[in-house]
């Protein structure tokens, strides 16, 4: 039956979700800040690599916290919880549009090939 296999689908999306406290929304942007004088290693050419996520808001609003070089791959980890979280969300989401139908215009608006 459709209902229990997405039933099934939703459990098992249920079970891979990331039960975690290490989440973060937003996104980590690599950028190069360089000193117009004074500085030895902008002098190189090198400049210094600063790691800044941006967060967004409704109506626009962003906001920015700067990340220190050895948090970054702890940031990268906790955002790639989050979308791996808003994903199965998401889908569960997808899965209950199915539940939400009645079982007829379920069965009858159901995939033509059945396994
Ligand atoms: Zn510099």
């Amino acid at each position: 039956m459709i209902r229990d296999r997405t039933l099934q689908a939703r459990d098992k999306l249920l079970g891979k979700l990331p039960v975690t406290g290490e989440l973060l929304r937003g996104t980590l942007l690599e950028r190069v800040v360089r000193h117009k004088s004074g500085c030895p290693k902008c002098a190189r050419g090198e400049g210094h690599q600063v790691y800044v996520l941006t967060v967004s808001y409704g109506g626009g609003r962003v906001r920015q916290f700067s990340v220190r070089r050895e948090r970054v791959a702890e940031v990268r980890r906790w955002l790639a919880n989050y979308q791996e979280l808003k994903e199965a969300i998401e889908a569960i989401c997808e899965l209950n549009h199915d539940l939400l139908r009645p079982e007829k215009a379920a069965a009858k608006g159901g995939r033509k090939k059945r396994d």
